[in-house]
């Protein structure tokens, strides 16, 4: 199937193959008032089979300072969003080099069909959240969900802000007015999942009584809370939940961001997700939605798409962890919510392919229900103690790693001696709705029918 060496059907334009990047540092200062981002970015990288006289990284529209590779000037061009650089010379094949880029300008997100990407002003700070193809917008980058990556990002802003990433804060440090902020996320990270908040935020611990328990933090704008305290606060709960289903939580901790203003959906990023002040009403009445982002952190930012082909992965198995939620948490069943959205896509045009759903439909509400019903369909034909096997070991045997959907049905054709191929064939590959699974019929019975001897 697919190759993390080719380029991506969807975003032919972003990344480059030859090479990748195992290690970027950002040296970032940013001025909420004028808007102003600038600094340093140093890229530790890997050269493919092939000598590099050239490659490229993605950044929007930024004044370049100086570009060094292996600390030797290097001369480039910087056109719609590609930084095309010449080295001195050639990296030779297989070599490990070194890029640095300083750069400045007024970050605005990248346009794109779902609205802006990336880094975005919001009334008092920032927020990025780049899925997909946002993350350029703020720093250079091999834009490839495959290419993953450490990060350091040390951000100076002024004192009164707050900044806000995933993974460990390292060191803070203020002088005169300013405060540097330096954080380290070890785990491979894609691009795209390398979240920013920067605000006015009160922390607030969410406290589990197991001392093993995951660090969970929420960063909110005073006032709300209150709210949060309710909204989240069964989530160490739903962490503990999802640690037995899906095995050891990923990272080192979970960063929980309420943006001081509405946000249309919230948003994953490594180790962390951002809300809006829309997804709060002290009445839990979006906890769907904090159980979608925390199982994302399994599903989608540990194990990763290869090409973004593969969305589903990341959609379908996020959509049923919320089934799986309700269920283990006193809702309805995960049984009745498959046929809330079987009845649901049974009114809609049955015209996406799970599997290889197009740019155009990547982030359809379809693919989430169908995704979700795809697990369920699954679910059923493995039976619970092999489905939640399958599950839990593909999130630990594929942790950091990257995947695709032919990776995913060979693993789950594992756990049982009943040929899958007729239903991942119906359920990814085919546009129409196959049967409600776990009904009654459908699947169940085509599997016993199935079953060797
Ligand atoms: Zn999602």
């Amino acid at each position: 199937m697919s190759s993390p060496k080719q380029v991506d059907p969807y975003f032919p334009a972003s990344g480059d193959p030859r090479y990748r990047v195992h290690r970027y540092e950002l040296t970032l200062d940013y001025r909420p008032g004028p808007n102003r981002l600038g600094g340093t970015a140093r890229l530790s990288a890997l050269a493919g089979p092939e000598a590099l006289r050239e490659f490229a990284l993605d950044l929007a529209d930024f004044r370049i300072g100086r570009v060094l590779v292996d600390g030797k000037a290097g001369h480039y061009t910087h056109r719609a969003g590609k930084l095309r650089i010449r080295p001195a010379r050639p990296v030779a094949a297989d070599a490990a080099f070194t890029v640095e880029v300083h750069y400045s300008g007024n970050p605005k997100p990248v346009r794109s069909q779902w609205g802006g990407l990336g880094w975005e002003e919001l009334t008092d700070g920032a927020l990025v959240a780049s899925q997909p193809v946002g993350a350029p917008s703020w720093y250079p980058c091999n834009d490839r969900p495959a290419d993953k990556a450490s990060y350091q990002l040390s951000i100076t802003t002024p004192s009164p802000y707050t900044v806000v990433t995933g993974g460990r804060l390292l060191t803070r440090t203020t002088r005169a007015s300013s405060t540097t902020w330096v954080y380290e996320q070890s785990a491979p990270t894609s691009s795209y999942l390398v979240g920013v908040a920067i605000g006015a935020y009160e922390k607030v611990l969410l406290v589990d009584a197991d001392p093993g328990a995951v660090p969970q933090t929420g960063y909110v704008p005073t006032g709300m809370v209150p709210h949060f305290a309710t909204d989240f606060g069964r989530q160490p709960q739903m962490m503990r939940l999802f640690e037995e289903l899906f095995g050891p939580y990923p990272f080192d901790g979970y960063a929980v961001v309420i943006a001081d203003e509405e946000l249309d959906v919230p948003v994953e990023a490594q180790a962390m997700a951002a809300f809006g002040t829309n997804h709060l009403d002290g009445a839990r009445g979006s906890e769907r939605l904090v159980a979608h982002e925390l199982a994302h952190q399994w599903f989608g930012n540990s194990v990763t798409v290869a090409d973004w082909r593969h969305i589903w992965l990341n959609e379908g198995l996020a959509k049923y962890s919320e089934w799986l939620w309700a269920e283990r948490s006193g809702g309805r069943s995960a049984q009745a919510h498959a046929a809330d959205a079987h009845r649901l896509l049974a009114g809609l045009p049955q015209d996406l392919k799970l599997a290889d759903p197009g740019r155009k439909l990547m982030f359809d509400d379809r693919l989430y229900e169908r995704g979700g019903l795809t697990v369920h369909a699954l679910r059923t034909a493995l039976g619970d103690d092999a489905f939640h096997r399958m599950l839990r070991d593909w999130a630990t045997g594929r942790r950091g790693g990257v995947v695709t959907t032919a990776d995913f049905t060979t693993h789950a054709q594992r756990y049982t001696a009943r040929p899958l191929a007729e239903l991942f064939d119906a359920w990814l590959y085919r546009p129409e709705l196959p049967p409600l699974p776990g009904a009654r019929a459908g699947w169940l019975r085509f599997g016993q029918e199935s079953r060797p001897a």
